[in-house]
């Protein structure tokens, strides 16, 4: 294992879909850095603010834009299909959601979570919400709700050299299967 990289104690595999992480740590504060860096701009804006965002929908893993919310695929997925759920406004403040803003949200988790069992057949689903940072948010300024298909036995290491474990696809391949099921 020493020559596989590392991240607050869990390796990293070689390929973004394709690692995982214990599952008591599946709320962590897990990727912080990689996902303050992820999208949109350096400038230290906030990376679900579309406003900030250079390039289209698509080059933004924007699946589905609802009139108050849109969902976004997670660039460093637990599994393929690790998709977020977000209001445009930019908020931290759940219990002072608009009603309108966290019903919509609520519909839309529904309307991912059919779009990933259409396309996915999971065994399962964490759905899920980090608020304030000692949770494990790290963007908690502004409200995001994880869905997340998993399977049996993907909570398991996986060994370096098994990299046929854990559906490996690239985020452009789970765009392409996923954004026509948000359409339909
Ligand atoms: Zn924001």
């Amino acid at each position: 294992m020493s020559e596989v990289a590392m991240f607050e104690g869990y390796p990293i595999l070689p390929f973004a879909s394709t690692y995982t992480v214990p599952v008591e740590r599946l709320w962590t504060p897990w990727r912080r850095a990689f996902i303050e860096g992820a999208a949109g701009s350096s400038d230290g804006g906030c990376f679900l603010d579309a406003s900030t965002w250079s390039g289209d929908d698509r080059a933004n893993l924007v699946l589905f834009r609802a009139e108050l919310v849109f969902v976004i695929l997670n660039r460093y997925p637990y599994n393929s299909g690790h998709l977020m759920v977000a209001p445009y406004e930019h908020t931290g403040d759940l219990a002072r959601l608009a009603p309108d803003t966290a019903s919509e949200l609520m519909i839309t988790v529904q309307k991912a979570v059919a779009a990933l069992e259409a396309e996915y057949r999971p065994d399962a689903f964490n759905v899920g919400m980090n608020l304030g940072r000692s949770a494990g948010a790290g963007v908690p300024d502004h409200l995001h709700l994880h869905v997340v298909p998993r399977w049996s036995g993907d909570t398991n290491f996986m060994p370096v050299i098994g990299q046929s474990k854990v559906l490996p696809e690239t985020l452009d391949q789970t765009y392409d299967r996923l954004e026509p099921r948000f359409r339909s």
